[in-house]
């Protein structure tokens, strides 16, 4: 998976995707610095400067950092949307809040998470409690950077961890500035280290460093392949992986009922930050009887849809991350193209800048089967349209890919929406919506999408926490 900005040795050069001029040049972390780093962390957290705090403390310093969050949220939105090429209305709107909002969540949640008491016999007391792990880290995708960073920072501090912190290549901005305000919230230094670097080079290293414990990860299904086997092959610290998907649409016959909103949801589902969305909804299941109806709303609505300058308020599509994106999405609709495939899109406006990785709003029907474009995350603003006519054929078709990310069922039948829910393999279904639900649902995906349900909710504190049992003999 391509990471954007370009690099040379020791530096990352943030380029803006949107115009391909260079934002800043950021020192890349090295190996021995990360080294460096985990023992520095660690030697923070056997101090106990932070991991001895009581969880209510540790909550306040939390919730003072959602405060300066929300003070600084338009610089953090201009951050995100500068350096992954996002509409700063979706930045505005849904990545910074959300962001906020996981972070406050988790500082409430710090002393509302209980343990538990084994129902032993009346000679014996067995307390099972969650203890942090000592030194932690997350490794962050570029397209949602501070909502990633987010939801990795709240529980992992919240359970009294000292993290270490990885940004992608191309967007280490936003991680940079909400290690400042987490100073300035209080947090001590060294609890939470933002780590700016290559992937090859810092991100393995995290991989591989005897210190870290507990290694949180979202990205490509490549990454999270290397990243496992690392850890398997150093000190097994325990590794939890968010990746990528190919999620399904399926619309039963009845689907059209919820008219405009449907089809504003398929197109939400598609296109949110030009499909570069781990959950995006890439493949429309359409029932037969309605197929050509849906096919002429999306299509128009797609079309429609404003592609600009991601800094314009009014813009709802910007660029991909990079040039490299743009080559591997528009490859993969030629070769759909060639191999018989019908493309549907509007094409580009005028007057876009040229170095922009601009990629426009494309909907494919006809793939062949087995085709790229039926299998692959392209990660770009290309969704295709498949057709089937029993609920059986639905479910085959959803699952027919090693994915198994997000998935949405529409219809008002609820039997029917009940049966497709328990048959597709997904982390999280959603019926009658594009969602991933809230904070309060555990988030994650099956088969090569991840080991599932390990981020947001109270869940989360078992990716950064370890189980401990004292057992106490009384007489
Ligand atoms: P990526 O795998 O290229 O990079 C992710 C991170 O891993 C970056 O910080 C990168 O520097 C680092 N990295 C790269 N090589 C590494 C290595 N060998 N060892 C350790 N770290 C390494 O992914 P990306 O292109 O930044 O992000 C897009 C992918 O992320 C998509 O597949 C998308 O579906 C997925 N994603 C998943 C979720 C989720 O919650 N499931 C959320 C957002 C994005």
């Amino acid at each position: 998976m391509g990471t954007g900005g370009g690099s040379v040795s020791g530096t990352l050069r943030v380029v803006n995707p949107a115009n391909g001029e260079l934002i800043t040049s950021v020192p890349a972390v090295s190996a021995a610095e990360v080294a460096v780093a985990a023992e520095r962390a660690h030697r923070v957290f056997e101090s106990r400067i932070w991991s001895g705090t009581s969880p209510r403390e540790r909550a306040e310093v939390l919730l003072r950092l959602a405060g300066l969050m929300e003070r600084d949220a338009e610089l953090l939105a201009r951050l995100d949307s500068e350096d992954a090429g996002k509409p700063i209305t979706e930045c505005r709107t849904g990545d910074v809040p959300g962001a906020i909002e996981s972070v406050r969540w988790f500082a409430e949640a710090a002393d509302k998470v209980f343990g538990r008491v084994a129902p032993t016999g009346h000679d014996s007391l067995g307390l099972v409690s969650r203890e942090p792990v000592g030194v932690a880290a997350a490794i962050l995708p570029w397209n949602y950077p501070l909502a990633m960073a987010a939801w990795k920072v709240g529980p992992a501090l919240a359970a009294g961890n000292s993290l270490l912190l990885k940004p992608a290549e191309a967007t280490p901005r936003s991680a940079l500035h909400l290690a400042a305000l987490a100073a300035e919230a209080g947090l001590p230094d060294g609890v939470l280290t933002v780590l700016p670097g290559h992937g090859p080079v810092t991100g393995t290293a995290l991989a591989r460093d005897p210190w870290v414990r507990a290694l949180s990860f979202t990205g490509s299904t490549a990454t999270g392949r290397r990243i496992l086997a690392d850890a398997a092959d150093t000190n097994f610290k325990r590794v939890s992986l968010e990746m990528g998907g190919k999620s399904p649409q399926v619309l039963l016959p009845d689907a059209l009922h919820y008219g405009d909103e449907l089809i504003e949801n398929m197109v939400e589902a598609a296109f949110l930050t030009m499909g570069q969305n781990c959950t995006a909804g890439s493949r429309v299941l359409v029932h037969r009887a309605i197929a050509d109806e849906v096919l002429a709303r999306f299509t128009a609505a797609a079309k429609a849809l404003v592609v600009g300058d991601p800094a314009r308020p009014d813009t709802q599509m910007g660029p991909l991350i990079s040039r490299t994106a743009f080559t591997r999405v528009a490859d993969a609709v030629d070769a759909a193209r060639a191999a018989g495939a019908r493309i549907h899109t509007a094409g580009l406006p005028h007057g876009l800048p040229p170095h922009g990785a601009y990629y426009p709003p494309t909907v494919i029907t006809g793939a062949p089967d087995g085709s790229e474009v039926l299998t692959r995350e392209l990660f770009g603003p290309v969704v295709t349209v498949q057709t089937f006519t029993t609920e059986e054929e639905a479910v085959r078709l959803a699952n027919a890919t090693e994915y198994g990310l997000a998935a949405s069922v529409w219809t008002r039948d609820l039997d029917a929406a009940f049966r497709l829910s328990r048959g597709i393999q997904a982390g999280v279904v959603s019926v009658n919506a594009y969602s991933e639900g809230d904070l309060t649902t555990p988030f994650g995906g099956w088969k090569q999408s991840g080991f599932g349900g390990a981020e947001k909710s109270t869940s989360a504190f078992e990716q950064w926490t370890s189980p401990k049992t004292v057992w106490i003999r009384t007489r």
